[in-house]
């Protein structure tokens, strides 16, 4: 069998209770070494082979599944954060179902759940914003028509922007350009959850020059909107004149 495991976003100790028990039995361990803690790695039993898929092609990682699986072993395929985003994940299952190989998908803390605790601020606000938009700049991976920051910009939703640190005067450019207004708040939240975690709040059109100044360069999420700063409405849910399935209106 083969487990896909999220990893967490970074600290040890945010791997999911699921996903750490799958570390201490497997008999190989296969992870994404430019993102997981190796610190992970302490979980593996004796014994176990590791593979750091930093430098395998996608053929590599399945010939080291292949061999395992041959071989009766339990192999744990370690993902940084949530495998569901950003993960090149579903390459690798549709090439198990091709070869009829069973595999076991368990979720983890993605970065973008770490990077709202480093701020500590909530994505959806009533009145302010009811949706998260998480997307990416273009860069070598093309991003489909219709789906550019600026197409996104114009909701005035919160962002969260994965795998664009090194791109930031385009993706200020992207996000004026969209509709937002220069002093839009912003954060770039470095290693959310790392003991070297870093938060740089900002704004939209600061957004570059506070990466240089901070000297970050990866590893960074980029928050955007109104949810940052500023006012808000209650929410209905704790309202005590509103009434729902648990609770009716005392007043
Ligand atoms: N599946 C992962 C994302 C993988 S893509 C997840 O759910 O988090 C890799 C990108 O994620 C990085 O370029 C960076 O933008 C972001 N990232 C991953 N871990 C991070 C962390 N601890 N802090 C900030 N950004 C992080």
């Amino acid at each position: 069998m083969i487990y896909f495991v999220g990893a967490g976003p970074g600290a040890v100790d945010l791997i999911t209770v699921r996903g750490q028990k799958l570390l201490e039995k497997a008999d190989l361990i296969i992870y994404a070494g430019s993102l997981v803690n190796p610190e992970l790695l302490q979980f593996a039993k004796e014994g176990c082979r590791i593979c750091n898929s930093a430098s395998m092609t996608l053929e590599d990682v399945l010939q080291e599944m292949e061999q395992a699986e041959a071989a009766g072993r339990m192999t744990v395929r370690l993902h940084t954060g949530d495998p569901s985003l950003y993960g090149a994940i579903r390459e690798q299952m549709d090439a198990l179902d091709q070869r009829h190989i069973a595999y076991t998908y368990v979720p983890g803390v993605s970065s973008f759940s770490a990077a709202a605790a480093a701020v500590r601020k909530e994505y959806t606000l009533p009145g302010i914003s009811q949706s998260v938009i998480i997307t990416r700049m273009e860069g070598r991976t093309p991003v489909p028509d219709g789906q550019r920051i600026a197409d996104y910009a114009a909701h005035h939703a919160t962002m969260v922007i994965f795998l664009s640190t090194g791109l930031l005067d385009k993706l200020q450019d992207e996000l004026i350009h969209g509709g937002y207004a220069e002093d839009t708040p912003a954060a770039i939240v470095y290693k959310a959850s790392w003991p070297d975690e870093r938060v740089c709040p900002c704004t939209v059109a600061t957004l570059a020059e506070t990466a240089a100044a901070a000297g970050i360069t990866r590893t960074a999420l980029i928050l955007v909107g109104d949810f940052l700063d500023g006012s808000y409405d209650r929410s209905k849910l704790y309202d005590p004149s509103f009434t729902h399935g648990f609770r009716k209106a005392s007043q």
